[in-house]
């Protein structure tokens, strides 16, 4: 750390002024105080520097020295990221916890990336091999789900001249790389300053969707591996349950799940809950591809403004290996909100709400660090990095300004609905309001690979639920019995698509998750209902009859046909057949 030193001049809760720190940069690090706390510049006005300090400032005052870092806010980058779990500038919480107890000391040191674990290094590159940012220099077992790919971190180019397997802890050098400025030793750790967005070859568009065993996403709201979404709602309307069954189900290899404190002791419920997750598809813990960073509410806003960073630069080195990686913000209100604390206090014009004018840029420099890439390397792998953003607006109002600055850079909004909620329909995500920008790309995916009718039968089934709504209106004003017969044939596929198909029990063991095969044959049951339903109708049949076939609750129960047992849908349909052809015309 360099001497050269500031003195503070002025503090304001998590903000400190500081004078004389000659050459500073934005966003580089400081260290404030005796106490040597942490602090990153985010203004500089004729040679007075503003710090936000991403620890209590208290006993801080006027006269105190401040120590340049020369380094922006950087985070560690190497094997023992998975199953950590940090805070938003990546200081190991359960260490710090055990070193310090409750309230960490402030100041307090610990290095992100644990040196007491021990690490076989696999090479893969040879000596006398070319390479540059991105290559593959060997690989290492960090979990029992991740391996890890040690990689020539950026800058360093020219020949590998040493290169052998080892085994230690992060700082053994794994190979010496000869370049134009001569050898350069490599380990397996390197740094990334979080808020500059890692390289990438180049970016590629959406191919294929995020499966998530959620039939309300995967059929009518699909993400993509790479794309950004956003799920805002009020408290209470399944926020969570729907992080926790994408972090559980999604077909990611890692997740980065940033929490930013909600209430109170929230946080520490995210700290005691995700670790006894188990992935369902490997049956070991979910911690085993998993990083948490997590601000627990004791902890200053500044914290809270940087996690989303550091989370964000973590996933994207998992990225940069040519993982499929899912990242999880929950919630970016709060994070807005320290924003806007922040902002206040550096007596910036404020913009709506009080939020700071670059709210909105912020917010997209966030979700566009998402995407479908090809990494750095020579072996043109490819990665994805897809971004789930939980928004919780005060009094669930949607165009309040970080919803909406959000659904301006994301592609897919679920909606999650109060109403809904209270009503016992979960997950409560809006079918009206709810889209997907993805759709098209999906539904191209989906033909090819699940079932050629799939894009024809989410159409109709859309349809019938926006007729539903039409006539909701017209059903409130005069009654059920008023409507044609052929509409109230249609309330009833649409009640069916609801509470048959979209409703799903995340605590059910076998309604948890429904495989996209499965999905199809859900939905398709219900439209086979209606389609041969409404034929009856016209030849005479009575809709009374229709609404009353035995085989519509075994439809109801399909949900929880096995896995294994699709050709079950195949008898269903063929007892459907029959039933209705059977009944008197
Ligand atoms: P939020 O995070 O928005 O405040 P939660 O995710 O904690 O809300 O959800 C509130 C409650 O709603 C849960 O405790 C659960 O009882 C119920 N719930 C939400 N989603 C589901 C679901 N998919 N299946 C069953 N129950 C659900």
């Amino acid at each position: 750390m360099s001497n050269a030193q500031g003195v503070v001049v002025k503090v304001s809760g998590p903000l400190v002024v500081a004078r004389g720190l000659k050459n500073a940069r934005m966003y580089e690090m400081v260290r404030v105080g005796e106490g040597r706390l942490f602090g990153e510049i985010i203004e500089i006005r004729s040679g007075d520097c503003s710090i936000q300090v991403y620890e209590e400032t208290e006993g801080i005052g006027p006269g105190q020295p401040v120590f340049r870092t020369e380094e922006a806010l950087s985070v560690e980058l190497g094997p023992g990221l998975i199953r950590s779990i940090y805070d938003g500038v990546q200081r190991p919480l359960d260490k710090l916890h055990a070193a310090f107890g409750e309230y960490i000391v402030r100041g307090a040191e610990s290095p992100a990336l644990d040196r007491n674990l021990i690490w076989d290094f696999v090479p893969v590159a040879k000596v006398g091999d070319q390479v540059a940012h991105g290559d593959v220099l060997g690989t290492v077992e960090e979990s029992k789900l991740v391996n890890h790919k040690i990689m020539v971190p950026f800058g360093v180019e020219g020949q590998v001249s040493k290169i052998a397997a080892v085994t230690g802890n992060v700082d053994t050098v794994v190979a010496t790389v000869d370049t134009a400025k001569g050898p350069v030793e490599l380990t397996m750790v390197q740094r990334w300053p979080v808020r500059k967005p890692r390289p990438v070859a180049r970016k590629m568009p959406p191919v294929s969707p995020i499966t998530t065993g959620q039939r309300v996403l995967d059929m009518f709201f699909p993400l993509t591996q790479g794309g950004t979404a956003c799920v805002p709602g009020p408290f209470g309307s399944g926020k969570t349950v729907v992080q926790h069954q994408l972090a559980k189900w999604a077909n990611a290899n890692i997740v980065v799940y940033v929490g930013c404190g909600e209430r109170g002791n929230e946080m520490t419920d995210v700290l005691q809950e995700f670790p006894a997750l188990i992935d369902p598809v490997s049956n070991e813990p979910l911690m085993e591809r998993t990083v948490l960073i997590a601000n627990t509410s004791n902890m200053p806003v500044a914290a809270r403004e940087a996690s989303v960073f550091t989370g964000i630069t973590i996933a994207e080195y998992f990225r940069d290996m040519g993982f499929s990686v899912a990242l999880m913000a929950d919630s970016t209100s709060r994070w807005a909100e320290a924003m806007r604390e922040m902002s206040g206090r550096l007596e910036e014009m404020p913009g709506e709400e009080g939020y700071p004018a670059y709210l909105s840029s912020r917010i997209a420099s966030f979700y566009e660090r998402a995407g479908n890439v090809i990494c750095k390397g020579s072996d043109e792998r490819q990665g994805t990095l897809s971004l789930i953003g939980a928004v919780s607006p005060p009094g669930g109002d949607f165009s309040e300004p970080v919803v909406q600055a959000t659904l301006r850079v994301v592609k897919v909004f679920w909606g999650l609905d109060d109403k809904l909620a209270f009503a016992r329909h979960f997950p409560a995500i809006n079918w009206l309001t709810s889209y997907s920008l993805y759709q098209e790309v999906v539904d191209k995916y989906s033909n090819e690979n699940y079932d050629p009718a799939w894009q024809a039968n989410r159409q109709k089934a859309m349809g019938i639920l926006q007729q539903e709504a039409e006539l909701d209106e017209l059903v409130r004003l005069v009654g059920m019995d008023a409507l044609p017969m052929s509409d109230r044939l249609l309330m009833q596929a649409a009640k069916m698509i609801r509470e048959d198909f979209l409703h799903q029990n995340a605590f059910d063991e076998r309604d948890t998750y429904t495989s996209l095969k499965k999905q199809f044959r859900m939905l398709d049951l219900i439209l086979s209902y209606f389609d041969l339903a409404k034929p009856a109708l016209e030849e005479g049949v009575l809709l009374n009859s229709l609404l009353s076939l035995d085989v519509l609750e075994d439809i109801a129960r399909a949900k929880l046909i096995d896995e294994d047992k699709l050709e079950e849908f195949d008898a269903l349909k063929e007892t459907l057949t029959q039933e209705i052809a059977a009944l008197p015309r």
